[in-house]
């Protein structure tokens, strides 16, 4: 194996939709191309979204789709826990370390202070920002306020993203922001960084909303003294009006309900994988293995891609094409109408063999 790691860190907030599980699948292609180590990490410190049971739902889809982890729930491995609420310990080791540095502060300020603030910078016409509303003399750290990532020398940062090319942002993009909230958990700003070092993650792959925040994170990477990995932003898939970022609201599926109405996980993963990517050819349907051999950073487009469902539908009849009759007869076991009744195997085969270049979906058998 190479040392290549990459990683999936999902938060289990519900079900994964169609719209982000690219997140999950572009890093695993790599690293099942470059003969690297998926992780799989489970984001679980905002309580408020917890969803009980989506984590296995998580785990299941991701099982369907094919996509497997090395290291992860249900796996182990040698860099665990791989639950965030697990890693409690980790955080405050790593949180001490900026303490003690004089590169965090206990957060001594009500709501109300922060609102005042706000008001000021209003006034003054500035940007609100914590930097400029530091205590001079924070209380020591106990525990029960916020403890904050004091940004010492805010400067510009200059970053290469494979996909999304030379990125830059000034001193205005960073700010003293919370590592620990007040329940003791971590940030996700704060947890990610520690993990993915802990975790040796080489590459981190993660959608476009993160953009804004990359330079706190290198500002927080530079104070750690963790050399960054290589940060990746995939762009969005669109909604069908190609408007606004797919979203729940819009009648994105979760992969699951595909797979009831009769979806081929490989079909799936070809549409997701086909989506803002391509391989430089003509080339549409493509098995597991030719994405796994094809798949390129530099070939995946940095404009959001449009969600057609249409598309999807034509490429699961090209992949059921595909199937061996023996493999297509197991996969169509729970499809077949009640009027199928007893019929023997041999009869069923017959039955597939005429039908398999006319089926879009499973569910079209009966
Ligand atoms: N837990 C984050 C989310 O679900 C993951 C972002 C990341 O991959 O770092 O959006």
């Amino acid at each position: 194996m190479s040392d290549l790691r990459t990683r999936f860190a999902p938060s289990p907030t519900g079900y994964i939709h169609v719209g982000n599980v690219r997140a999950a699948l572009f890093p695993w292609l790599f690293a099942r191309q470059q003969n690297g180590t998926f992780i799989l990490r489970i984001e679980d410190t905002d309580q408020a979204r917890f969803v009980e049971g989506a984590t296995d739902l998580i785990l299941d889809t991701l099982d369907w789709l094919g996509i497997d982890w090395n290291e992860g729930p249900r796996v182990g491995g040698a860099y665990g826990p791989y639950v965030q609420t697990e890693r409690k310990d980790s955080y405050h080791q790593w949180a001490q370390k900026l303490i003690d540095k004089g590169l965090a502060y206990a957060d001594p300020y009500t709501q109300e202070e922060v609102a005042a603030f706000r008001e000021q910078s209003k006034a003054a016409k500035k940007a609100f920002l914590y930097r400029d509303y530091r205590p001079e003399n924070p209380p020591a750290w106990d525990g029960t306020q916020p403890l904050r990532f004091k940004v010492k020398s805010p400067k510009r940062y200059t970053w290469n993203d494979p996909v999304m090319g030379e990125l830059t942002a000034g001193p205005e993009a960073l700010d003293d922001f919370i590592l620990i909230k007040s329940d003791g958990l971590p940030t996700y700003n704060f947890a990610h960084i520690v993990d993915d070092a802990e975790m040796a993650i080489t590459h981190v792959v993660r959608g476009l909303e993160y953009i804004p925040s990359i330079p706190k994170y290198l500002s927080l990477y530079e104070a750690l003294d963790i050399e960054p990995p290589v940060l990746i932003c995939l762009p969005h898939i669109m909604a069908p009006d190609g408007k606004k970022k797919l979203g729940k609201r819009d009648g994105a599926k979760s992969v699951n309900e595909y797979r009831e109405e009769g979806y081929l996980p490989e079909a799936m993963l070809n549409f997701l994988a086909s989506m803002g990517w391509n391989d430089g050819t003509e080339q549409e349907v493509f098995t597991r293995d030719e994405l796994i051999e094809k798949f390129s950073w530099d070939r995946v487009q940095r404009s959001g891609a449009r969600f057609d469902e249409q598309r999807l539908l034509w490429l699961n009849g090209q992949h059921i094409r595909l199937l061996e009759l023996d493999d297509l007869y197991e996969r169509v076991a729970s499809f077949w109408p009640a009027s199928a009744g007893q019929a023997s195997e041999a009869y069923k085969k017959q039955i597939l063999a005429l039908v398999q270049d006319r089926l879009k979906t499973l569910r079209d058998l009966p």
